[in-house]
């Protein structure tokens, strides 16, 4: 089956609450998505999955937290001030703007691609992609400070902070997650390209010479983390290494993991080899050292960083196109989202089969009650069994227990499984120890640690 279209897909997140467009009622704001209640957990799974992977099962990586707004210093010397930014084009008429990217040809020569009108395109300017506010009471110059647009920064300008508090040695890493800002000229596409959006990122400080072993390394991980750890479809995935004049200013060697989207293979993930760029820029803007002891050569060197970063909307959305599944059942279509287990915000839902017998509601409460122990796990009497199935198929819950008159009999309930719809009987006390096992235990919930190269 073909990827579904992305309206396809905002459909189904808005219908079954992962993704609404935010503030709807005022006409909503474009670039700007809020989360619903099952999109949080699916969210919130895709980021535990990495900072498991990234941070917890590994000992050469530290976690950080940093504050959004920072010294504004920071931004001048990394080069966003002077450099984040996409040419962009303005129609006259219209009044729209264009990236110059998405333009298939000469501004000049070419209709506006949404009034149609010839001659009202402008030559293309820079737009400076930063979110610009102000910082305390005065609002002067000297008060504006930027929203971030990547979350990276924190990493190098707390790299001596981390390194010495956690006596680190190379190589290590510096990981962090949480919200990024960008003025994008053309958010769009669902939540592929957002203003407001969550990135993971994790900068690996290496001795130079280690440079290239360890891009490769990262490359491979990560790579494997899309489809060991989320169970994301190899044959959609691949790696595109950068040509030399699309490398962004600060990386020798960029690789991106891409997915192919209905919209065409696009950026998912990007590795890249920033080299001692940022570290070297930090410390001439702030005039600290930032070095590390080599006991090997007795100096002091300035490490090299490979740098995996990931957009977790992005993340979502490619695990919601990468599910999403169409089946002709007997005579009857059935959509479920088949994403792994890990992810699914409901591991398993106790439907009744009748509402209206409260010796059977008692039971299957109870039984919730017994699996919100072990699993997230939810009750709903609210329909028929046919329309309970169909939910909890597309929002992609593993496993359906059904308390039906017969329970009352044999203490038994059906568990049915989401992808293969096969059924087995099961006593309710064991109920909730036999989906814990079918889920596979911890390995189902952490997936596989990579072991790195000796270095
Ligand atoms: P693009 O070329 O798509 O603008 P980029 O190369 O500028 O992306 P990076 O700066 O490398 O992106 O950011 C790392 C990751 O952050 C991207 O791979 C993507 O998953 C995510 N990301 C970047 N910009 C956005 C955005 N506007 N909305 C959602 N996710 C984003």
């Amino acid at each position: 089956m073909p990827a579904p279209n992305f309206d396809v897909i905002a459909s189904l997140a808005k219908r079954r609450g992962f993704v609404f467009p935010s503030s709807e009622i005022y006409g909503g704001m474009a670039g700007f998505w809020d989360y619903g209640p099952l999109g949080v957990e699916l969210k919130n799974n895709v980021k535990a999955a990495w900072w498991r992977h990234m941070v917890q099962l590994r000992d050469d990586v530290e976690g950080i937290d940093a504050a959004i707004i920072m010294n504004p210093r920071v931004w001048e010397a990394s080069g966003h001030v002077a450099g984040f930014s996409d040419p962009m084009v303005d129609c006259r008429s219209c009044k729209l703007r264009f990236r110059l990217d998405d333009l298939k040809g000469d501004p000049s020569e070419i209709a506006c691609p949404n009034c149609g009108n010839r001659g009202t395109l402008t030559e293309p300017r820079q737009f400076n992609l930063m979110f610009a506010t102000q910082v305390g009471p005065v609002a002067d110059s000297s008060s504006v400070a930027y929203l971030r647009p990547e979350t990276a920064q924190a990493m190098f300008v707390q790299f001596d902070n981390v390194a010495t508090s956690m006596r680190r040695k190379l190589p290590f890493g510096i990981a962090q997650m949480g919200r990024s800002f960008r003025n994008e000229i053309t958010p769009g596409n669902f939540i592929f390209r957002l203003r407001e959006f969550e990135q993971m990122e994790m900068e690996f400080f290496v001795h130079p010479r280690d440079e290239d072993e360890w891009f490769a390394y990262w490359v491979d991980a990560r790579h494997r983390w899309w489809t060991d750890v989320l169970g994301i479809d190899a044959a959609r995935l691949r790696l595109r290494p950068h040509a030399a004049d699309e490398l962004s200013h600060y990386s020798k060697q960029t690789t991106d993991i891409e997915y192919q989207y209905p919209i065409g293979w696009s950026e998912l993930e990007g590795v890249a080899d920033r080299t001692d760029f940022d570290l070297k820029a930090h410390a001439v803007g702030s005039g600290k050292r930032l070095a590390i002891f080599d006991e090997e050569s007795g100096e002091h060197i300035v490490p090299y960083v490979i740098e995996p970063a990931m957009g977790v909307d992005r993340a979502v959305l490619t695990v919601l196109v990468d599910g999403y599944t169409e089946e002709q059942v007997a005579n009857e279509k059935r959509l479920v989202l088949k994403i792994h287990p890990r992810l699914a915000p409901i591991k398993a839902a106790v439907l009744p089969l009748l509402r209206n017998r409260p010796e059977l509601v008692e039971r299957a409460r109870a039984l919730t009650a017994d699996l919100k122990q072990l699993v997230p796990a939810a009750y709903d009497d609210t329909a028929s069994i046919g329309k309970l199935y169909r939910r909890q198929d597309e929002i992609g819950t593993p496993f359906c227990v059904t308390v039906d008159v017969e329970t009352l009999d044999d203490g038994a309930a059906t568990i049915r499984e989401r992808d293969t719809m096969t059924q087995e009987r099961v006593a309710l006390d064991l109920v909730p120890q036999r989906i814990a096992d079918l889920l596979g235990g911890r390995s189902a919930w952490e997936g596989v640690a990579r072991t790195p190269p000796a270095s």
